[in-house]
Order: structure tokens, then sequence, then C-alpha cells
């Protein structure tokens, strides 16, 4: 049995972070994910993508960021297990945890974080008939490199952040991209629908709205798509393409999670602001995962909420002793992780 002092269901960037916060509190984390690399959505639907909203990062990219997270929680030596997910969560008498996989694997700890997200990956698909012929031979519903789109001819569809983001991204990438939406109005950033507009007078984005697409043609790789639009007089237009990417977003799915006893509302872990811990005492709720007022989904969110559980968790686990708080950066000190570090450096927290 793996033993630890918070286990982590999710190794996303806030189950990352609550590693680096645990670290500094001396705890130890050991993670659990379903996916067999760490990075949860940053490494999954959009390494390649750049984030724009990431504290003193002007611009990352989301694997550069995961990779970055690795490299600041190395010294912690987190334990991980993934390709594995968890399934079920038994509560011993002394009020710890074990956690157990779908694979056996078994998992004991005083305190068990849940960071998982959305939870397992699910696309949602437009209903074609022909669709699962072209998976992977012309149709993918996540960009995971860009460079395969490489002088492509590409046709997106969706109306949210994603569409709108892989569509400027690969505008520079792809010899011809084509968005399409069921609307005029997007949903995503106003600032990504302006720059898609500009694409378009430029002449280096097709957008076509409102349209859908209504069929695909090859033998079987993907040759072309039939486009309808949305109109009185619903003309139709083939368009040749290499590849069409369906970006609508993932259907949450909770998973066993869900069936764990924790209170959920609209598919997501109620929690307590205080310290981000559910209705069950020792079971915490972080990042994309759990719902609160005036709830946003974004990875600093995540940080800020990972950070308040460490506290939490450590009163939990270590009740007799007392914490005092103190910054990173402290001059002439050894680095939080005992190793002997040029000043200035880490530790920052002390534990009396
Ligand atoms: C295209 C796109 C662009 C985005 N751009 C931005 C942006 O610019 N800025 C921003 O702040 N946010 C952005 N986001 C949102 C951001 O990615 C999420 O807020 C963030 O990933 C949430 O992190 P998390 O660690 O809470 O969850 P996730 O990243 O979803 O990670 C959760 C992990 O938990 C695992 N898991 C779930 N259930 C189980 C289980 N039962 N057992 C084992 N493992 C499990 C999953 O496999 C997953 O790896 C974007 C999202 C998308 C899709």
């Amino acid at each position: 049995m793996i033993k630890t002092d918070i286990l982590i269901i999710g190794a996303g960037p806030t189950g990352l972070f609550a590693v680096f916060e645990a670290g500094l509190l001396k705890l130890k984390c050991h993670l659990i994910d379903a996916l067999p690399q760490a990075g949860g959505q940053c490494s999954e639907i959009y390494p390649k993508k750049p984030i724009y909203d990431i504290p003193g990062f002007p611009e990352v990219l989301a694997g550069d960021l995961v990779d970055n997270l690795m490299e600041q929680i190395k010294s912690f030596q987190p334990g991980f297990t993934l390709g594995e997910r968890a399934e079920t969560i038994k509560k011993l008498e002394d009020g710890t945890f074990v956690v157990t996989t779908n694979k056996g694997t078994e998992h004991h700890a005083p305190v068990v974080a849940i960071a998982g997200g959305l939870g397992s990956f699910e696309p949602r698909k437009p209903l074609l008939e022909n669709l699962s012929k072209f998976e992977d031979n012309g149709v993918a519903y996540m960009i995971k490199d860009p460079e395969v789109y490489r002088d492509k001819k590409v046709i997106i569809a969706g109306g949210g952040d994603s569409a709108l983001d892989w569509s400027i991204f690969l505008a520079d990438v792809a010899s011809q991209v084509t968005l399409v939406h069921r609307r005029n109005e997007f949903r995503g950033a106003l600032d990504s629908v302006e720059k898609v507009q500009e694409l378009k007078d430029k002449g280096k984005l097709n957008l076509i709205t409102p349209a859908e697409i209504i069929g695909l043609n090859g033998d079987t790789q993907l040759e072309s798509v039939l486009i309808r639009k949305i109109s009185d007089d619903n003309e139709e237009l083939v368009l040749e393409v290499d590849d069409f990417i369906p970006l609508f977003g993932l259907s949450p799915k909770l998973g066993p999670i869900g069936d764990w006893g924790l209170e959920i509302e609209k598919n997501a872990i109620k929690v307590d602001t205080f310290d981000y811990q559910t209705n069950i005492p020792g079971i915490y709720a972080i990042g994309d995962v759990n719902t609160y007022p005036g709830k946003l989904k974004l990875i600093l969110c995540g940080f800020h909420e990972a950070t308040l559980m460490c506290q939490s968790a450590f009163q939990k686990i270590h009740p007799d002793k007392k914490y005092v708080m103190k910054y990173t950066t402290v001059g002439g000190v050894s680095g939080f992780d005992g190793t002997k570090k040029e000043a200035p450096k880490a530790v920052v927290k002390a534990i009396e």
C-alpha cells in the first residue's frame, strides 16, 4: 500500500502546484492520474497553445507551464500513480482514507485532495453518420501537435475559446484555415473574436457563419466536407480539406468520484471557500473540479485553492504543531528542500 500525507487525485496544474505548497509545509504528496502523463488539460488538450494569464508569464505554452511545475516540485519527490483511475474511497476508523484505483493499487493518506478537473476527457462529437470512419484519418477532437497541420487544409468547427484560439494559431501553420460556427456570435474571449475577424479581413482565414458541417467525404482518408449555411436558402457547399477538427468542448464526467458521497452541483464538487474542504472532513476539492459562488475555472484560481487547502491539511495532519508563515524569498538560507542554495533563495515558511 502506498502511504503519503496528502493523496492528490489528478495531476493537472492544480494538483502539481499543490505538491509545491505541501512541500513547503514538509508534507509528502502522491498523485494519481488516469492519463499516462502529468499536466491535465494543459498536456492532453492544448500543450502547444500559449496561455496569457499566468502571473509573471506574459506568455507561456501550456506544455511548458507543466514542465515548469514539474521542475518546481522535483525536490519534494512526489510519488505518481499514472494511467490509473481513482475508483473507490474508504474511510477507516481513525479517519484516514484508502483510495483504490481501477487497477487495484491502494493508497493510504490522512488527507485526500481531489484535483480531478473535468474528470475523464470525453470530447463532444458532431452528429455525423460516418464520423468514426474518419477518426484519426482526418478527424481529430484535440490538437496535440499543431505541426501535424503544417501546409494542410484545415477546417475547424466550434464557437468557444478553443476553436477561436486554434484557428488563430493555425492561420500561420496550415495552408488554409476555415472556421465554421452555427452562430454569428462566438462564446470566446472578445480579443480572440477580434483577431479572427482581422485574419479574415487579411484573407488569412475563411470564416463561414452561421453554418454547420453536415457531411464528410472520402474513401478511407477525409477528402472534403459538406457545409450547409444556416440561412433562408440553406445553401450547401463542398470544401476540400485534409483535416476536420470539431472543437465542441468536453462533456464533463466526474466518473467514479461522483459516487463517493460528496455534495455535487452541476457535475462539480461543492466546497467551503474557507479551505476548499468538501462535505466529508478530510476530503478537499481544488481546481476545475470544485464549485462555489463566483467560481472561475482558471489555472491561477486552482493555484490559490491548492495553497489554502494545504494550510488546512497541515493543521489536520499536525494538530499539535504551530505554523508560522514566512515568504519564500529569505536571503542566505538553505533551500526549502534542505539543500544549500545560493542566496537569495527559497525557504519560506517555517513550522514550529
Ligand atoms: C483549450 C483550452 C484553453 C484553456 N486556456 C486557459 C487559459 O488561457 N488560462 C487558464 O487559466 N485556463 C485555461 N484553460 C483552463 C485550464 O486548462 C483549467 O482551468 C486547468 O487545466 C484546471 O486544472 P486542474 O488541475 O484543476 O484540472 P485538469 O487540468 O482538468 O486536470 C485534472 C486531471 O485529473 C485527472 N482525473 C480526473 N478524474 C480522475 C480519477 N478518477 N482518477 C485519476 N485521475 C483523474 C484527469 O485525467 C486530469 O489529468 C483552458 C482550457 C482549455 C480546454
